[in-house]
């Protein structure tokens, strides 16, 4: 599994007038983008620009406070993007009940999964076991077999290449790999992190919520400060 961060949101530009030395070079400005917005959101509601309050006055504090109080909607103003790689279209079906997140999928009607995914992802719980792995390989390499026979007979009679691979990829198991882009603001994702980076969740989802916390640390460290590094419970 491949999570890569591709793309997260930029501060671009500053008010006029506003009591606060938020310029590029500030010490207000040592903070990721993605963390500078949640602030910018949260101090445009009381308009308290100029800090009054010591005990929110740093950023980490000013978000943690934010967090504590549930005012979640200031951190819709920030998101991430990732490419997933190689991630089980079981996981994939998961993901996309969080609404809030936005994909871009590879299609199976366009991309031939004998090419692009040749292996199966493995399950967690099978990982460790070589003959269960192997096994589970095998089954596969079976499936794309008969995959590959369909689309074959199915162009024989006619049938379009994308007609053909949309009725041949019900074959394919929950196993088969898939690679796609998925953006979320930053609530989106902390809710997302609410439920699989879980002890209950599936464990192949629980290894992808923590991909997407590990990246997240560094994109907007304190808007997820108070999510810990272990799985919730
Ligand atoms: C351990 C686990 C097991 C699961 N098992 C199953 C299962 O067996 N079968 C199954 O179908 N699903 C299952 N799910 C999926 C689960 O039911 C949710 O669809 C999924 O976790 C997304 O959560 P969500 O709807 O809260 O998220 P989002 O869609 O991201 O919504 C976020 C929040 O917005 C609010 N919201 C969004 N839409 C609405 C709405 N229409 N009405 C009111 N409030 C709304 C809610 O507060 C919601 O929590 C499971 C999830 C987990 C974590």
């Amino acid at each position: 599994m491949k999570v890569t961060p591709v793309s997260t949101t930029a501060v671009i530009g500053f008010p006029e007038g506003i009591d606060w030395d938020a310029t590029p070079d500030s010490p207000e400005r040592a903070v990721t983008d993605a963390d500078f917005v949640g602030e910018f959101a949260g101090r445009a509601c009381y308009k308290s620009w100029s800090k009054p309050n010591p005990a929110t006055a740093a950023n980490s504090d000013y978000l943690a406070n934010i967090i504590r109080q549930g005012h979640f909607s200031v951190l819709e103003h920030a998101s991430a993007s990732f490419y997933v790689e190689g991630v089980s279209r079981a996981l994939l079906l998961e993901l996309e009940r969080h609404r809030f997140l936005s994909f871009s999928v590879e299609s199976q009607r366009y991309v031939d999964q004998t090419k692009s995914h040749p292996e199966p992802v493995i399950p967690p719980a099978m990982r460790d076991n070589a003959k269960l792995t192997r096994d589970f390989q095998i089954e596969y390499r079976c499936a794309l077999d008969a995959y590959r026979a369909y689309v074959s007979m199915l162009e024989g009679q006619g049938f379009s290449r994308k007609q053909a691979r949309e009725a041949a990829r019900g074959v394919l198991p929950n196993a088969t790999p898939v690679d796609f882009l998925v953006t979320g603001n930053l609530r989106a994702w902390r809710d997302v992190l609410g439920k699989r980076h879980h002890m209950a969740a599936d464990a192949e989802i629980r290894e992808f919520a923590g991909l997407v916390l590990g990246h997240l640390r560094n994109i907007a460290p304190n808007s997820v400060q108070d999510i810990p590094e272990k799985p919730y419970e």
